[in-house]
């Protein structure tokens, strides 16, 4: 298969594919196998995290695709747990060892966890690494806008992307703006809501227009709206649906209707609190 891969440009001036394949709450064996697919199917953007637990059958799954280290972009994240300095780069070791890589494209702060106040030190260790050549991209996740002026504020360094919960129940419109604002990248977790939205009878009238599945309206939605997305699947044939979004376009009416089953609904835990 040969699909077409928009690649989206970062600030640094790196390029990530837009569309991803998320692997949370899979097994090792299950991302070995889903990123060994996706892949061959025409995947070339990873997302897992050192918390997945799966860095090492995601690595298995990218050595199993044999592509050359370049044509593909991976990404993983520091957990709670390692935030301050010597963690962090403890923590980037740990998963480049893990995933059998020399470095990963994006690297993630996974939460900000203010009460704690280690998040600008944890960022510092993301710029060291950068500066090293473990990673060749550095960003944030699940950050507001006081946390992003923060660490710019701190450390002179703006984070390229900021993955964040986003899906047709979660818009997140002001914080797309600040995105805007401050050139960073709008990177959408949980795209499908977790497969919530799927049910959805507005998106279901939608798919049936085009004659396509709601993931790939929501999916489509997402490229629309400059997201880039990281829909998650271990079945083979979900994998391939979910790149498969580059034939058909949205129309005014479709994205009017999908912009109003916004209902500023979280399902992941609230950045402000968790940690
Ligand atoms: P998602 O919105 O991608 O939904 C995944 C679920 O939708 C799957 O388990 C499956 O049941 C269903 N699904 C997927 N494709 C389908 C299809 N074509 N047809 C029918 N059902 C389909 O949810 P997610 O896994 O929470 O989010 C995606 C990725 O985002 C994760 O795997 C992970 O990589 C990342 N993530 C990051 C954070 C963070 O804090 N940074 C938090 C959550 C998730």
């Amino acid at each position: 298969m040969n699909i077409e891969q928009l690649l989206v440009e970062l600030s640094d001036g790196n390029k990530i594919p837009q569309i991803g394949l998320g692997v949370w709450r899979a097994s090792q064996e299950q991302a070995s196998a889903a990123v060994s697919h996706a892949l061959t199917s025409g995947y070339r953007h990873i997302d897992t995290a050192s918390i997945y637990k799966n860095e090492e059958g995601v690595g298995l799954g990218i050595k199993k695709a044999n592509l050359p280290r370049d044509d593909v972009f991976i990404t993983t994240k520091v957990w709670n747990d390692s935030q301050g300095f010597a963690l962090t780069q403890a923590s980037i070791d740990a998963s480049l060892q893990r995933l059998g890589l020399d470095y990963v494209d994006l690297l993630l702060v996974h939460w900000p966890l203010p009460d704690k106040g280690l998040y600008v030190e944890t960022w510092q260790a993301l710029i060291d690494a950068q500066q090293q050549g473990k990673v060749r991209s550095i960003g944030v996740s699940n950050f507001n806008e006081d946390h992003l002026n923060h660490i710019i504020a701190e450390t002179g360094v703006s984070p390229v992307i900021n993955q964040i919960e986003l899906h047709p129940y979660f818009q997140q419109k002001e914080l797309r703006a600040c995105h805007e604002k401050l050139n960073i990248c709008t990177q959408a977790w949980s795209p499908l809501g977790q497969g919530q939205v799927l049910e959805d009878t507005v998106i279901s009238k939608i798919a049936i227009k085009h004659g396509k599945s709601p993931a790939q309206i929501i999916i489509r939605w997402h490229v629309q709206l400059g997201n880039v997305v990281i829909p998650k699947s271990i079945t083979p044939s979900r994998i391939e649906e979910n790149l498969n979004v580059f034939d058909f376009e949205l129309d005014g009416s479709d994205l009017a209707l999908i912009e109003s089953l916004d209902r500023n609904q979280r399902i992941g835990p609230d950045p402000l609190v968790f940690g």
